[in-house]
């Protein structure tokens, strides 16, 4: 196995790599475009619903005007049958009906206006939301803009730092990258570490002074396992 300390170099670079990658999806960015778009939606919602019950309000509008018109006709049609009614039993009876006929008008006429007031009102809101909706819109379009500059920026980052692992790989025999590769799938991106402070830098389990001398008389083309994790470990002077 190559020296243990130029693969430290490599799982540093990998581990910057990485780093930017997880960075990439927890940009603030993203999460503020999440939310733009929320309210976009939301207002989308507020807009289609408004206009909904408006169109609503209107059909049973135009409902209640074609009952009435077909109520009015009869109205029409019974007073002028009373005025040729004679007997005072049938005008009694034309009466009572002429007055059903114009309560129920005056109840459909206060309904209408009711109706009236709830057009005006989704139509007011469907304005507003409508006018919120070109807002909604350009801060849609400003959180995809941000978010495209701040992923080109990590990506740039992310670019430089392939490029100097592609040509620190090159250092390496391919068995030994492949080893190395494997270990970093099995361990969470992380197949090599540093001994920190008496603790394994991956897992930070305290190691055993025995361990680290150990450790510290390794070769360093065949560096110790972490007890713990399986890494390997390597001691750096300081
Ligand atoms: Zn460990």
């Amino acid at each position: 196995m190559t020296d243990s300390l130029e693969l430290l170099a490599l799982q540093d670079l990998d581990s910057n790599i990485d780093a930017l990658g997880h960075r990439r999806l927890r940009l603030a960015e993203r999460t503020a475009l999440k939310d733009a778009e929320t309210k976009l939606l939301a207002t989308q919602r507020k807009l289609a619903t408004e206009r909904k019950r408006a169109a609503a309000a209107q059909a049973q509008i135009e409902a209640l005007e074609h009952a009435g018109q077909l109520r009015d006709s009869k109205l029409a049609r019974l007073e002028k049958q009373l005025k040729t009614v004679i007997a005072p039993r049938e005008a009694e009876a034309l009466m009572h009906e002429i007055s059903l006929l114009n309560a129920e008008r005056s109840a459909s006429d206060d309904e209408e206006l009711e109706l009236l007031d709830v057009v005006e009102s989704a139509d007011n809101a469907a304005g507003s939301a409508d006018t919120a909706l070109t807002g909604a819109e350009a801060a849609v379009e400003a959180a995809k803009q941000a978010l495209a500059v701040a992923e080109s920026e990590l990506d740039r980052e992310v670019a430089a730092l392939t490029q100097s692992r592609a040509e620190l790989a090159e250092h390496f025999d391919e068995a030994t990258v492949t080893r190395y590769d494997r270990a970093r799938h099995r361990r969470d991106g992380v197949a090599i570490a540093r001994i920190v402070n008496g603790r394994c830098g991956a897992c930070h389990l305290d190691l055993s002074r025995a361990f680290i001398d150990k450790a510290k008389h390794a070769s360093t083309s065949d560096p110790v396992d972490c007890e713990q994790c399986g890494r390997w470990l390597v001691v750096v002077a300081s």
